[in-house]
């Protein structure tokens, strides 16, 4: 089976009218939460990331909470490789609960979906601030919109539209955008 079957059979592949992180629009919204609650499909899809990264050079699995921490734990499991997190504390990312870098140590960052990166590269910038060198950034997802300097090791690629609010075809039916993740979508 494709892996975008997988996400589909999952109903993580949601269709509506969203407001994005990034403040963007957009008719369709991926939440890989729905896909990783069915441990036989996380281990397909993190399986063909697994497979990419397996003969990288990396000492550590670092993934930013929260929808980088069950996809990192998974990627982890199959490598057996420590795989710790990262979180926000006052909206900043953090390592905390005794997790560490040890000097020089090689990371590869796991997260759910690579959009813009921001959370990503943010976190590179945390843990090489501790003495760490990021190596790249692994995920369930590549959206295709980020152009960063790291190299991107996902299980699929997905590019879907995305508007401004001014010329976002949902807005102008009339319709109000909503944050995925907010309870609205799983009631409907
Ligand atoms: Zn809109």
């Amino acid at each position: 089976m494709e892996i975008l079957d997988l996400f589909k059979e999952s109903e993580a592949v949601l269709e509506g009218h969203f407001l994005l992180s990034s403040g963007r629009h957009s008719q369709k919204y991926i939440q890989c939460e729905r896909l990783m609650q069915y441990p036989d499909r996380a281990q397909r899809v993190v399986s063909v990331v697994a497979d990419k990264v397996k003969n990288l050079d990396f000492d550590v699995i670092v993934g930013p909470a929260m929808g980088g921490i069950r996809a990192a734990y998974e990627l982890g499991r199959q490598l057996n490789i420590r795989t710790i997190f990262t979180e926000r504390v006052d909206n900043k990312m953090t390592l905390r609960r005794g997790f560490e870098i040890r000097p020089n140590e090689k990371i590869l960052i796991m997260e759910d979906v690579v959009t813009t990166a921001k959370s990503s590269l943010e976190t590179a910038a945390v843990l090489e601030a501790l003495g760490g060198q990021v190596i790249g950034i692994a995920c369930l997802v590549d959206r295709k919109v980020s152009r960063i300097d790291l190299p991107i090791y996902s299980a699929m690629e997905l590019y879907f539209e995305t508007y401004d609010q001014n010329d976002c075809p949902e807005c102008k039916k009339g319709s109000q955008a909503i944050k995925p993740g907010s309870r609205i979508i799983f009631n409907e």
